[in-house]
Parts: structure tokens; sequence; C-alpha cells
């Protein structure tokens, strides 16, 4: 009977849903993997197979699955309130509850948040305020907005330019008017033949001449994830947030740090902007781990400075900052927000990823020995290891054939990794112990 009705889900799935970043030419595939149940790192699917999810959903599961202390503060918050429009001046109790938690939690003066639906709209939102707070300083003229190479920012149309990834523009009609892609940053100091210093310069020089071309009088800001987290868990050289965000404030240009993956605990803090890399940022863009994945929610954090500028100097005719969402700040969105940061402080996950998290990378790396790894990096509870046949490195067809081989294999060994070109990608939920740890690895040593 369970057979049956798994075919039946597959098939109706495979005619009615067109999913999100699906390969096209696998829609009717018979073994997609539909999950039924979910309990603290595990998943089961509807075949009653349990796997250890080692994607911690996508990217944002922190406390882990199945807790009914969060299920009863959507219910609760459902019951007393489910939905009231968040327009003009009408406000909800979790909303500004939970703004006035993350302007505590958040580093120097972001003191001011601006709700959304999810990470690509918190990304539109924030590009939209920097142009805005631009024009409403008298400087129109500031719209270019930098990004990188090999970035992700979402998926709306806006936040799709941004991203970086050559092999994800396939038919669209990207914005090229005001957006502008630099290198890519990752660094490996295992596998790199220059410094961390000579790439960083290298990696400045490039920014502070794009900056020149362009004039740095009409550039807007620079979107930035501290570490690229989609387009294959890339670290900067040491020291480059903190060089570029001076290099930002010298010229105007505000800088947007996207903490969509990094934040909420991944590297063991509520935020790694300021702690991890010594940077208050003008905008921090948060949203995945924010609700551990329980409801969808986004949202700006603006610093002081902008946002009183902007209040200040709203144009007398045209008073109103018409951005927002329907569902910007859903007040059963908000209270499940709430939850998971109190059950985040009281249980200290943050902490708790600090203590694993150097562990994780430690045993990750012991794969590097393999033949058929190339390289294993990331930080804390992100991590990739990246394939390769022993001939050319890089996504080539072989090597993305090899990794899918090591993910097919997992999979059936009850761990599911996210297969992404030739990398395999590692973000377990943040309550993953040593024990879980040790599986995940043993598996991947086994595949
Ligand atoms: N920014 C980063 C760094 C992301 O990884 C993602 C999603 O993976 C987004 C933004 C977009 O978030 P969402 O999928 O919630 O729109």
């Amino acid at each position: 009977e369970g057979r049956n009705d798994h075919k039946d889900l597959i098939a109706a799935d495979a005619r009615h849903v067109l999913h999100p970043w699906a390969d096209l030419s696998a829609m009717s595939d018979e073994d997609a993997l539909v999950v039924q149940d979910a309990k603290g790192v595990h998943v089961q699917d509807s075949e009653g197979k349990t796997y250890l999810d080692a994607i911690g959903g996508m990217w944002c599961m922190t406390v882990g699955y199945g807790r009914d202390e969060l299920v009863d503060a959507m219910a609760d918050q459902a019951r007393k309130m489910t939905y009231y429009t968040p327009f003009g001046d009408v406000s909800s109790e979790p909303a500004a509850r939970l703004a006035q938690k993350l302007a505590e939690l958040s580093p120097g003066d972001l003191n001011r948040v601006h709700f959304t639906t999810c990470g690509s709209t918190a990304i539109d939102s924030a590009v939209r305020i920097a142009h805005y707070y631009h024009a409403s300083q008298g400087q129109p003229e500031r719209r270019h907005v930098l990004s990188r190479k090999n970035a992700y920012h979402g998926s709306t149309y806006l936040a799709a330019s941004l991203c970086g990834k050559a092999a994800d523009r396939t038919l669209f009609q990207y914005e090229k008017d005001f957006v502008h892609h630099l290198s890519s940053p990752g660094y490996d100091a295992d596998i790199a033949e220059e410094s961390s210093e000579q790439r960083l310069a290298e990696l400045l020089a490039e920014m502070e001449a794009k900056i020149e071309e362009l004039g740095p009088e009409t550039v807007a800001a620079f979107v930035a994830e501290p570490i690229l987290a989609s387009g294959g868990v890339l670290v900067p050289p040491e020291g480059y947030q903190k060089a570029t965000r001076e290099l930002c404030a010298k010229h105007g240009i505000l800088y947007i740090s996207d903490e969509v993956v990094t934040g909420f605990g991944r590297l063991g803090h509520f935020f790694a902007s300021e702690v991890r890399f010594g940077i208050v940022p003008d905008m921090i863009i948060t949203a995945k781990g924010i609700t551990s994945g329980y409801q969808p929610l986004g949202a700006v954090l603006i610093s002081d400075r902008i946002a009183d500028a902007i209040g200040e100097s709203a144009p007398e005719n045209k008073p109103v900052f018409s951005n927002g969402y329907t569902y910007s700040g859903h007040p059963v969105a908000c209270a499940t927000a709430l939850k998971n940061i109190e059950i985040m402080e009281r249980e200290d996950i943050p902490g708790h990823v600090r203590e694993v998290g150097p562990y994780f990378m430690k045993r990750l790396r012991e794969l590097t020995d393999l033949p058929i790894v190339y390289t294993v990096r990331g930080d804390h509870l992100m991590a990739c290891v990246e394939c390769w046949t022993g001939e050319e490195a890089g996504p080539t067809a072989k090597n993305m054939a090899l990794a899918q081989r090591v993910d097919s294999y997992c999979q059936s060994a009850g761990l599911l990794v996210r297969p992404y070109e030739n990398l395999c990608i590692l973000s377990p939920p943040l309550i993953v112990g040593r024990a879980q740890i040790d599986k995940i690895v043993t598996i991947l040593e086994d595949a």
C-alpha cells in the first residue's frame, strides 16, 4: 500500500509541479524523494526510509525538525491573530517584538528592520532602500550595484541578476544596466598557487578599479555574502570583508551583507559580520535560519544612520517608501522567529556550533586523503567536498558525474548531501552532534 501511495504522489508531482531549480529533463523521475516526516536531524521519505539530513533543509534548519514548542508558537499566533495588513502604520505584536529583538542581536546601529517574505525579496528591498537613500540625499546618480561572480542572492529578477553563476543565466533577461560582477573572491589555501595576501591585494585592486571606471559618485551599493554559500562554499582571503567594507565607506557606497546563510548560528553567532569579520555593514540581509525554516520570512536590518536620513529627507510631495509585501512581517512567521531565537538562546545553539564546527571541519578534511577528493573547504557548519577524477579540476562533465555518484551512494546509505556541480555541499542542522558528524564522514568516506 505504501508503495502505491508513493507512486501516486510521484505521478501527481511529476504531472503538476514545476519545481524550483529542477533539472527539467528528469521531471518524471520515478526515484523522486517525497519527504513526509522529520525529527531532529533526520527526515523520512514516503516509503519510511530515514535519512540524516546533512543539507539542513536548504541551509535553513537550525534547531532541528519537529519541535513542538515552535509548532505551538505558530498555532497560538494563528489562533490569536493570523494576519492583518502590515502597510503604513499598522503593526502586529510579533513583528514589533521581533524587530526589537533583531536590533538587540545585530551589530552596531542596525536597529531598523524592514520585513520581507524570503531572502530574495529582502535583497530586492535592500537595493531599493539603497537607491531610495541616495536619491533622498540628493544623489540619484548613485545607481550601480556591485556583486561578485559565483554569488547567490536569490531568485526574483533583481536578486537573480546579482547572482554570479554563468550556468544559471540561460534563457533569462537579466538586469545589465546597473549590476556589475567582480571576480569570485574564494581562496582555498590547500590548492592556491598564490598567497592569501596576494589574492587579497588583487581583489581589492580590481574592486577599486571598477569603482573608478564607473565613477565613485555613481555607485550605490556592494552586495556580498561573507562566505559565498550556494556558489560553492567559497571563503574569501583573510581580511577581505574588512578591506572591502573600508573601500565602500571611503567612496560613500553602502555595504549590504547577505547573511541569509552565514547568520543565525551557522558560523557560531547570530550574525557573523562583526564578531567573525570585524565589520558593521550598512544593511544585513537575513532569512532562512531566522525561523529555522518553520515559516517563510526575510528581513533587511538597516542602520539608524540610513533609516534616519531617509525619514528626515522624505520628499514633501511623495513621502511614501513604496516597498513591501502583503506578507511582510507575517504575524505567524514573526512569532515563529521569536520562539526560534528563544530556543537558540536558551540552548546556546551558537555556542554548540562554535564547539562542534571545528570538529566537523577537521573530520571532513580527513577526506582530502582520498584520490577522488580534490579539496574540502568551509567554516563551522557550512562546507563542501570537491570531487575530481584526478585529471582536470573544476566542474567538468566527468567530475560532475563523479559527485553525482557520491551523492547517490550517500542517499542509498541514508545520508542526504546536496549535489552541486562537482561538489557535495553540507550544511547540517545546527544541533548536529559529534556521533552524527562521524556518521556523515563515514558514509562520505565509503562513498
Ligand atoms: N542569499 C543567499 C546567500 C542565499 O543562499 C539565498 C538562498 O539560498 C538567498 C539569498 C535567497 O533566499 P530565498 O531562497 O529565501 O529567497
